[in-house]
């Protein structure tokens, strides 16, 4: 069977320089969010660069505490706000059974997505499988269900912790 998964999140284990996903994120948030009229405040931008640190998710509150430590002190609600602002600009995703966030190198497109969620270092992988997707608006259909935001989390090992 032909694999049509379009594998948006390579499984990287540290084995890289993460510097140029951030970088590139950052640009692509920039070039989106200008062509869309959105604004990219400051603290959304630093809000983005916390949450693209690595391709492990991070919890609201651990954003909250690296933008102390970069000498922000944004009042919590902002800081949600602001992260509320990246998920419905489609930069970021929420992990809902981690209650975390996650950078989306597809910025700005919509899409439906499967997380693979290592759960001994906690690495996600991001799918967008056609097929997937496909099945689940199928069997909304039938059931006359209005789907959000379709989203499969998938707990398990990655290759390297198996
Ligand atoms: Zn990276
Ligand atoms: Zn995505
Ligand atoms: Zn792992």
């Amino acid at each position: 069977m032909s694999r049509t998964a379009e594998l948006v999140i390579s499984p990287f284990h540290g084995e890289h320089d993460h510097s140029h996903c951030q970088t590139k994120a950052l640009e692509n948030a920039i070039e989106h969010c200008q062509a869309l009229g959105l604004k990219l405040t400051s603290l959304r931008k630093q809000v983005l660069e916390i949450v693209w640190g690595s391709h492990n998710p991070i919890g609201a509150y651990d954003v909250l505490q690296e933008l102390q430590k970069k000498g922000h002190k944004p009042a919590p609600p902002t800081a949600y706000r602001a992260l509320d602002f990246l998920v419905s600009a489609h930069l970021i995703h929420r992990i809902e059974s981690l209650n975390a966030f996650i950078g989306c190198p597809s910025s700005g497109i919509a899409h439906q997505c499967q997380f693979y969620i290592c759960t001994k270092c906690g690495h996600v992988a991001e799918l967008n499988d056609g097929k997937i997707a496909n099945a689940l608006s199928d069997g909304a259909n039938e059931l006359g269900f209005e789907s959000t935001q379709p989203v499969i989390e998938i707990h398990g090992l990655c290759r390297a912790c198996q």
